[in-house]
């Protein structure tokens, strides 16, 4: 049914408490009869994970609406670990970043007059990422106040988001929000959606 997904991103969880959680919403998913835990990778393409879970017998009841009765969606994969997710069609870059403290807006892609990443604008936040990805830890400071700012906590444009815990749910019609709701309850913690296509 077309590759495209519907991204699941716990924004709080640490790198270190994400295994296990991820194995707690599998099983609270397989319980709910969402997923199975027979794995797939047809019709998925996650770039961290070649493998998924199967959608189970009561798929449709994470769901907002069914447009074609023949719909089966594809496999479900997590993807745990510190990560740059990013929807739409996959840019590395984010758009813009918002500070925290002062609100003040970095742009980096200049949307609609340009298309390309002001690097000289990026490459703080790609030094960051970077530094966050593999230590835990990576801050940028902020050109208008000059304040420090952990790069998990400044805001970035749609379709970008930072975190240590992520479900793409393969060829699904849209997840309705109850499912959403009850998501980020199991978790614990805040989630954002990403949609987009490989
Ligand atoms: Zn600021």
């Amino acid at each position: 049914m077309g590759d495209f997904f519907e991204r699941i991103i716990d924004i709080e969880v640490t790198a270190e408490a994400a295994g296990a959680l991820a194995d707690q919403a599998v099983d609270w998913m397989v319980a709910e009869g969402l997923i199975t835990r027979e794995t797939s990778s047809i019709g998925m393409y996650s770039l961290q994970v070649d493998k998924g879970y199967k959608p189970g017998p009561n798929w449709e009841q994470a769901c907002a609406d069914r447009e074609d009765p023949r719909w089966r969606p594809g496999p479900v994969a997590v993807i745990v670990g510190r990560d740059q997710h990013v929807g739409g069609q996959g840019s590395d870059e984010a758009d813009s970043a918002t500070c925290p403290r002062c609100d003040a807006r970095t742009v980096i892609i200049n949307y609609p007059e340009e298309w390309e990443p002001d690097e000289e604008a990026w490459q703080p936040f790609s030094d960051a990422i970077e530094s966050w990805k593999e230590t835990g830890e990576g801050s940028v400071t902020c050109p208008l106040c000059g304040a420090s700012v952990p790069v998990t906590e400044w805001r970035f444009g749609s379709g970008f988001t930072l975190g240590a815990l992520a479900f793409d749910f393969w060829g699904w019609p849209p997840l309705n929000t109850r499912f959403h709701a009850e998501m980020s309850a199991r978790l614990g913690h805040a989630i954002e959606t990403q949609t987009g296509k490989f």
